[in-house]
């Protein structure tokens, strides 16, 4: 199929697309990498009157230290996270994700904001940044709000990005010296997107872990943290006993809260049974020293 026509405007700085998106509302789209917006154009899943080019604007790229946080411009993409040695030191989570992202081709264009901003829930960065306790920062005409990861994605596809808001940046805290971190998915491919996946963030405090962060994509609505299984690790080295009452923990907790969504090849059985693999992987991985964590 065609996208149906529309027009086009290549916007030249923030107060442009907020004028824009006041005039047209819900017809306007706003284009960053265009890795999901041109497929849902072209699948006429999206009919809008207006796209808004926001890809050369200045205020919503780059990678820089500000304040104790890593600022990631919205425009930055995936493969420039994966080869910023910004990233790598402050942020090894992101360093560790972005390698499952797709292909090369789609991590070359595709942008960290319009992959928060389309909030997919087997997408890689929304884990990432729930499990780093990032914050979004938003911008309108009004002014500039940060809103933490834990309440940014609401339901399916949806964010707490409102009418003429655009997302400028995503700012994730600097990583700790005692601090380590792990990243696991399943797929049935590399590049195809995630059955299952896990971000995991933890502190070494002497020889316990501290301040466990796990957060699932791909086993409901939004990127999902599993908190009663993360406080059976708090003040604990995590050993075989430990890690067999946090897998009993956490089939609960998904059956009986979270209830993994079936998609078209994984029932929800097999979602919980793939969860519970990978929060042993990714928990192995912790117990490494800190430092040892690239
Ligand atoms: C074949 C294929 C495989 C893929 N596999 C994966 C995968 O495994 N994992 C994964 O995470 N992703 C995957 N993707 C998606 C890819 O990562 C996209 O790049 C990403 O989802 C969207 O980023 P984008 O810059 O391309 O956004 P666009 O397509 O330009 O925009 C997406 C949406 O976000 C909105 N938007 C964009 N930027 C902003 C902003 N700054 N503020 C507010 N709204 C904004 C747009 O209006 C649009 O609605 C895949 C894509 C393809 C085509």
């Amino acid at each position: 199929m065609k996208a149906p026509l529309f027009d086009f405007v290549t916007a030249e700085n923030l107060h442009q697309v907020f004028e824009l998106l006041e005039q047209y509302g819900d017809d306007a789209r706003l284009l960053a990498g265009g890795q999901t917006l041109l497929a849902t154009l072209n699948m006429r899943l999206s009919e809008p009157s207006v796209v808004i080019d926001i890809s050369s604007l200045a205020p919503l790229k780059g990678i820089r230290l500000e304040d104790g946080w890593l600022r990631i411009g919205a425009l930055v993409t995936h493969t420039e996270i994966e080869e910023s040695p910004l990233v790598a030191r402050h942020a090894p989570l992101l360093r560790l994700a972005a390698p499952h992202i797709a292909h090369r081709a789609i991590r070359n264009r595709g942008t960290w904001g319009g992959s928060l901003a389309f909030a997919d829930p087997a997408a890689e960065w929304p884990a990432c940044v729930l499990a780093l306790d990032a914050q979004i920062v938003i911008a309108a005409r009004s002014g500039v709000r940060r809103v933490p990861a834990s309440e940014f994605f609401r339901s399916l596809y949806s964010t707490a990005l409102g009418p003429g808001e655009v997302l400028v940046s995503a700012d994730v805290p600097v990583r700790r010296e005692d601090s380590v971190c792990a990243f696991e998915e399943l797929a049935r491919r590399h590049g195809d997107y995630a059955i299952v996946g896990l971000a995991g963030c933890a502190r070494w405090d002497g020889a316990r872990l501290a301040d466990v962060r796990l957060a699932y994509l791909g086993v409901g609505t939004t990127p999902l943290r599993v908190p009663r299984t993360e406080a059976l690790f708090e003040g604990r080295f995590p050993d075989a006993a430990v890690l067999a009452a946090a897998d009993r923990e956490l089939r609960l907790e998904l059956a009986g809260h979270l209830e993994p969504i079936a998609d078209l090849t994984n029932s929800a059985a097999m979602k919980r049974q793939l969860a519970a693999v990978l929060l042993r992987r990714v928990v192995e991985q912790l117990a490494a020293l800190p430092g040892e964590t690239p």
